[in-house]
């Protein structure tokens, strides 16, 4: 790869090619009437917010725009408690409200609120055919800045399109003042990206040998997310205690990590196998006292267990770990009902085993992936372990950071966070260590490695 240069900020906008401003800092919305003006052409506006995130900074907004003579069409608070959902038939209340205003073809949809606000009123505005603005009131993902909103349609998240917002004003004092754990997830969702890099890596190599979904390397998304990666998490690890520097360096890296997914049009740079960890806690549900986990802590563990897996794949300098005596790769039928036990009574289920049956490559390409890898090991080996944390240093920095570390601090437990790599590797066809563990044959022996393990995910 060539030497690694950190774009700017600006170089990252031009990069995206939907949002067209990213303010932060200090009581930055001083700022919105003259980004209403150069990127929208609008004074009218429209605010949504729930209970808490209206008072933490839609009244703050609403003000500094009736000042500066913006009209205010109006505004939906959603209620703060019980903690809002991104459901559908939410969108469908923003999208009825907002069409009801007269003239409202002209007016722009603000959003002032975390992950789930924003990505309700992201889809409305959308379906309206209105540009959006968005006031974050947490770095707690980096979804802010994605072309897609995570939304739970049929009972599973699922990523539904919708253009990302043209300008974004975060206020540090605002995000500061968010709560710990919202911060805390923002944290696991930046940590996700090593891993995010190292399954690039692998795909990368992978792809050139015929994989399917297997992106190569793109050179500008990769500069966006990777270069400067461990700076960003060296800066944020104070955010959930309310420092705004940190909070400030947090979000930052978080809008940068969406940009880089305007760019390439996929979620490749910033998700990798840390993330199908969490799509399948997704899939089910995952809360603790009958409060939904975030989606950063479950990518934070998911993080935790994706790095184990890595580490463990790569731990030997000659080669993956060896197959289980007698080994076999499955026949399409055998990997299908295979696929079929592991999902059996979801949901999910008849997607999964059409994946399944799908990313099941043919014996030729299979075996041209087993030789590359096992001819170009060391060198394969050493840009992964120079790319991932050593997993001590990882639970510390997550630590430091106030992230979960233990898999029932999320209401998982050890055994069944280990047993989710299985499943975790069947969702998708997006190409990721779990992929190449389960084509050398090693897969098997990674988890029972796991599983032995007095060091990893205790
Ligand atoms: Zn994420």
């Amino acid at each position: 790869m060539k030497p690694q240069t950190i774009p700017t900020l600006a170089e990252c906008l031009a990069a995206a090619d939907q949002t067209r401003a990213l303010v932060i800092g200090e009581n930055c919305y001083g700022d919105l009437p003259g980004l209403l003006q150069k990127h929208y052409g609008r004074d009218t506006v429209y605010l949504a917010a729930d209970g808490s995130t209206w008072k933490a900074a839609g009244e703050k907004a609403k003000a500094v725009l009736e000042e500066a003579g913006i009209r205010i069409a109006g505004v939906h608070i959603f209620p703060a408690e019980p903690r809002l959902h991104a459901e559908y038939y939410n969108i469908k209340t923003l999208v009825q409200a907002i069409s009801s205003v007269p003239d409202h073809e002209r007016l722009v949809p603000v959003a002032a609120g975390a992950g789930t606000v924003n990505d309700l009123l992201k889809r409305a505005a959308f379906e309206l055919k209105l540009p959006y603005l968005c006031l974050p009131t947490a770095a707690s993902v980096d979804g802010y800045t994605a072309f897609g909103a995570s939304i739970l349609m049929d009972g599973f998240k699922q990523t539904i399109p919708c253009t990302a917002p043209l300008s974004l004003a975060a206020d540090t004092a605002v995000l500061a003042g968010a709560p710990a754990y919202l911060s805390s997830s923002g944290f696991g969702d930046l940590a996700s990206k090593i891993i995010a890099g190292s399954d690039w890596i692998l795909a990368d190599k992978a792809g050139r040998l015929g994989a399917p979904e297997a992106h190569a390397i793109n050179e500008t998304a990769w500069n966006m997310t990777q270069p400067g990666l461990m700076d960003y998490l060296r800066r944020s690890v104070n955010a959930a205690k309310g420092d705004k520097d940190a909070v400030n360096a947090l979000f930052e890296a978080l809008a940068i990590t969406g940009f880089s997914m305007q760019h390439m049009k996929t979620s490749r740079p910033v998700s990798g196998s840390e993330h199908l960890f969490s799509h399948v806690w997704e899939m089910e549900d995952l809360s603790v006292n009958g409060v939904p986990v975030t989606h950063g802590h479950k990518v934070t563990i998911g993080t935790l267990a994706a790095t184990a897996f890595t580490g463990i794949f790569f731990e030997s300098p000659d080669g993956p770990p060896p197959p289980p005596s007698g080994y076999r790769r499955p026949s399409r039928e055998e990997r299908m009902a295979e696929a079929s036990r592991a999902f059996a009574g979801s949901r999910a289920h008849d997607g999964v085993v059409k994946t399944a049956a799908e990313k099941l490559m043919d014996q030729k390409t299979a075996d041209a992936i087993n030789d590359a890898f096992r001819a170009s090991w060391k060198e394969i080996r050493e840009k992964i372990l120079a790319q991932i944390l050593p997993y001590g240093e990882l639970r510390a920095l997550l630590q430091d950071s106030g992230c979960p570390l233990a898999p029932e601090e999320i209401g998982l437990t050890r055994e069944r966070t280990i047993a989710t790599a299985r499943r975790a590797q069947m969702i998708r066809t997006k190409y990721s260590v779990l992929d190449l563990a389960w084509d050398m044959g090693s897969f098997d022996t990674v988890i029972k490695k796991m599983e032995a393990s007095s060091i990893y995910l205790r």
